[in-house]
C-alpha cells in the first residue's frame, strides 16, 4: 500500500511533475530557486503580509510577487470590485470607461506622463518604449545599464540583471547580434562612461535606466547620476526612458521622478499599477505619445489591454495610495526592517550592506558599498542562499535570490517586523 501524503511534501510532489511539464518547472526563471538552491514552495493562498504553501506552512513574504502587492495580498476592497467586475465581462476589446480612471490615477501621480498607453506587463511597457524611442529619433542604438532588467525584449536582454544575473547567464541566444549591437552598456553610477559612450556613438535612441535599481538587488542612485543622465540626454537630443516599473508609486507615489526630481521623457510602469492583475503601461508628454498608433505611426496593440479587470485592480489600489501616509508608514516599517536584519547580522559577527530606498531594500552579503552590478556581484551568494533557508524554515519568505529587492507592503505591521527580525536573530546564530 502506497504511504499516505505527509502533510511535508506537497511542494516537492508538485514540484517534480512541474519539470516535466514546464522548463524548469516554472513559468518564470527566478522562482525556479536556482539562486539559493532546494525546491521552490507551491503557493495556495496568500493573505495580507503572509503567503500559504500546499503543505499549510505560512510564510511572512517580502517578495509581493515581485512588487506588485504594496497593499498586501487579497486586500477585501479590491477582491470584491474584482468579482463584481468579473461578472460584468473579463474582456471586452473595446473601450471601457475603467481604462480612463485608470490613466486618470497614473496622469494625475506621475510628473511627466500627460498622456499613457496601457500594455499587459513590463516587458511590453518597456519594448514599447524603445520603439517609440527609436521611432521619433530615427536612432538604433539604446543605452542601458550592467545588472539593470528591463524585461525580456531582445534590445534589453543584453548584460540584464535578475534571472539572468541570477542564474550567471550569457547575453541571451535567440538574441540576434545585429540586434544586439545597437544595445550599449555602461555600469550604474558612472557618469564618466556615460559621458564616453556619447563621445563614441552619435546616434543614440534612447537612454533607459532603473531610477532605483532593484534587479541587482536594491542600488539607489548616487547624488546627480540622474541629473547627470537628463543632462546629457538633453544636451544629443536623446530620449531618457525611466523604467519605473518596480519604482512607480513604490519609492513614492510619483515613482522615483518625483522622489529626485528628475523629468524623463518616457516613463515604464507596471507591477503595482495593476494592483496584483496583468498591467504595463508607458507614457509621457502629449506631442510624444501621439506618435503611436492610432494617431501616429509607431504600431503597438494589445488584445486584452486595458481588460476591466485589471483595471479594476489598478485604479483601486493607485486611489488608496493617494494617502500620503502610507509612505510614511511604508518608510518607518521599511527602516525598521532593515536596521533589525543588519544588527542582528552584525551582532552574529556577519558583514551586511543595507541599501534602501522607501519600502524597496537588499541586505547584500558583503563588506564593501553596493552601487553597481561589479560590487553587487561581490556579494556571498552561498551565504545568501544558507540565510534564505533558514529564514523559510523560520517562516520567512525572502527573494530566493541575492539580485533581488526585498518589498515590504502596508500589511507589515510592526508586529510583524519584530517577528521577522527575532527569527533573522536565530538564524544568524544558527548560521554563525
Ligand atoms: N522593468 C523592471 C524594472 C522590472 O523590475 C521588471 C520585472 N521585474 C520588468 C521591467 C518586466 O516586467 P514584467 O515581468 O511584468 O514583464
Amino acid at each position: 500500500m502506497a504511504a499516505p501524503e505527509t502533510d511535508q511534501n506537497k511542494s516537492a510532489r508538485l514540484f517534480a511533475r512541474a519539470v516535466e511539464l514546464m522548463p524548469g518547472g516554472v513559468n518564470s526563471p527566478v522562482r525556479a530557486f536556482r539562486g539559493v538552491g532546494g525546491t521552490p514552495r507551491f503557493i495556495r493562498s496568500a493573505k495580507g503580509a503572509t503567503i500559504t504553501d500546499v503543505d499549510g506552512r505560512t510564510y511572512i513574504d517580502y517578495v509581493g510577487s515581485w512588487g506588485p502587492m504594496i497593499l498586501g495580498h487579497a486586500d477585501d476592497e479590491i477582491v470584491n470590485a474584482l468579482a463584481s467586475a468579473a461578472a460584468n465581462g473579463t474582456s471586452f476589446g473595446a473601450p471601457n470607461e475603467l481604462e480612463i480612471q485608470l490613466a486618470d490615477e497614473i496622469i494625475d501621480a506621475v510628473p511627466s506622463v500627460e498622456m499613457v498607453r496601457m500594455v499587459n506587463s513590463g516587458t511590453e511597457a518597456t519594448m514599447s518604449a524603445i520603439r517609440l524611442a527609436r521611432g521619433v529619433t530615427a536612432r538604433d542604438k539604446i543605452v542601458k545599464f550592467e545588472g539593470c532588467y528591463h524585461g525580456h525584449a531582445d534590445s534589453l536582454l543584453v548584460k540584464a540583471g535578475s534571472g539572468v544575473a541570477t542564474l550567471g547567464l550569457p547575453d541571451s541566444p535567440g538574441v540576434p547580434a545585429s540586434l544586439a549591437q545597437h544595445t550599449l552598456t555602461v555600469p550604474f553610477n558612472d557618469v564618466p562612461a556615460i559621458d564616453e559612450v556619447f563621445k563614441q556613438h552619435a546616434d543614440i535612441a534612447a537612454v533607459i535606466v532603473e531610477p532605483v535599481v532593484g534587479n541587482m538587488g536594491c542600488v539607489p542612485p548616487q547624488t546627480g547620476f540622474l541629473n547627470s543622465l537628463r543632462e546629457i540626454t538633453t544636451r544629443h537630443d536623446t530620449l531618457l526612458i525611466f523604467d519605473e516599473v518596480m519604482t512607480g508609486f513604490r519609492v513614492a507615489r510619483g515613482g522615483a521622478q518625483q522622489l529626485y526630481g528628475i523629468t524623463p521623457d518616457i516613463t515604464c510602469l507596471g507591477k503595482i499599477i495593476g494592483g496584483g492583475l496583468p498591467v504595463g503601461a508607458y507614457g509621457g508628454s502629449r506631442e510624444l505619445m501621439r506618435n503611436i498608433a492610432p494617431t501616429g505611426s509607431i504600431y503597438q496593440a494589445g488584445t486584452l489591454s486595458g481588460n476591466p479587470l485589471a483595471m479594476t485592480a489598478g485604479i483601486l489600489t493607485l486611489r488608496r495610495l493617494r494617502d500620503k501616509s502610507i509612505y510614511n508608514t511604508l518608510e518607518s516599517t521599511s527602516a525598521k526592517l532593515c536596521d533589525g536584519l543588519s544588527g542582528a547580522a552584525k551582532a552574529a559577527g556577519f558583514q551586511t550592506i543595507t541599501n534602501r530606498v522607501g519600502s524597496m531594500c537588499t541586505n547584500f552579503f558583503t563588506g564593501e558599498p553596493v552601487v553597481d552590478w561589479v560590487t553587487a556581484n561581490k556579494s556571498d551568494r552561498a551565504l545568501y542562499g544558507r540565510f534564505f533557508h533558514a529564514m523559510l524554515d523560520e517562516g520567512v519568505y525572502l527573494a530566493p535570490s541575492q539580485f533581488e529587492a526585498g518589498f515590504v507592503s502596508i500589511a507589515h505591521t510592526d508586529e510583524v517586523i519584530d517577528q521577522t527580525i527575532e527569527a533573522a536573530r536565530n538564524v544568524f546564530r544558527l548560521i554563525g
